[in-house]
């Protein structure tokens, strides 16, 4: 029997289901909504220099991923208008981050920072663990600036509405690429299109693995026998943990660098089946806390072998 597909459908089923997730998962409804909005109205994203020279391709099959090449054209009027849909959601749905999130739906959108890639670190607020550098990455840090909020003295709030505003363009960006990366023999852990970490991974009839990057969407192939944060293959050291009462999930970990991927397994031959990994991220939710109590991080600290 085919799994259940995995849409903002059964977001919203789970959240007239589960009482005690519906304020969670009704903020995530909306906030999923609202990026989806603001992708639909994008215009082209890829920038058509590197794109008619093949850059792209080349880069892939270097082991490059596209974002580091060229990011997607960041429109700063399009960028504005999504990040005050970001804070107005946020100032609706989250009552706790209601005042932070008012003062910025009322900044004047032309002084926001322009968007600049080194200062992208986590898929924000959806993606719950923060989802690292590629290995022979720096550091990325939040090179941010406004706050002076008193509400969010640290600015992490607007560091994540600022990464959930620019994820519609990182996600129409990769739409753009899929042909390209469909095309390319990727084999790294991480994203060939963003370069983020995978946070959530699908099985088909107990074989392939696809990991999914939970910041732009894409969908790649990787091997189930391999760690997906070290590229460790000691069969040894990659376990996985049941979750009783959700036999449809697991959680993948791996004992060299501790690190984790959660894990949907379809019994069917579900390859059809649609599969939103942005959902999926919001409704295993539990499982990051699982994982995390048992010592496993979605982002460990360990160098590529
Ligand atoms: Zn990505
Ligand atoms: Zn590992």
């Amino acid at each position: 029997m085919a799994g259940k597909g995995i849409t903002q459908d059964l977001l919203k089923e789970e959240i007239l289901r589960q009482e005690d997730m519906r304020e969670l998962f009704s903020f995530y409804d909306a906030l999923l909504t609202a990026r989806r909005q603001i992708l639909q109205d994008l215009p082209p994203v890829v920038p058509a220099d590197e794109a008619g020279a093949g850059e792209f391709a080349k880069a892939l099959n270097e082991e490059r991923y596209a974002a580091s090449v060229a990011g997607p054209k960041i429109d700063p009027d399009a960028f504005a208008g999504a990040f005050q849909k970001m804070a107005a959601v946020v100032a609706k749905k989250a009552p706790h981050l209601a005042k932070a999130a008012r003062f910025y739906a009322q900044l004047d959108p032309s002084t926001l920072p322009p968007f600049d890639p080194a200062a992208m670190g986590s898929s924000g607020l959806v993606a719950s663990p923060e989802a690292g550098p590629a290995p022979e990455e720096p550091a990325r840090k939040p090179a941010l600036s406004i706050p002076e909020n008193p509400e969010d003295p640290e600015g992490r709030l607007f560091r994540q509405l600022y990464t959930n505003a620019v994820q519609p363009f990182f996600e129409k960006f990769a739409l753009e690429l899929a042909p390209v990366v469909e095309k390319a023999d990727w084999h790294e852990a991480y994203c060939p299109v963003c370069g983020n970490r995978p946070a959530i991974a699908q099985t088909i009839g107990g074989g392939a693995r696809d990991l999914y990057c939970t910041f732009c969407g894409t969908r790649r192939h990787y091997p189930r026998l391999a760690c997906p944060h070290c590229e460790n293959t000691d069969h040894e050291q990659l376990r996985y943990m049941e979750i009783s009462e959700k036999p449809q999930y697991r959680i993948d970990v791996c004992e060299d660098c501790k690190g984790y991927v959660k894990v949907l397994v379809q019994s069917g031959d579900s390859e059809s089946e649609s599969f939103n990994p942005f959902v999926a991220d919001i409704l295993t939710l539990h499982l990051d806390a699982l994982a995390q109590k048992h010592g496993y991080s979605p982002n460990p600290q360990h160098p590529a072998h």
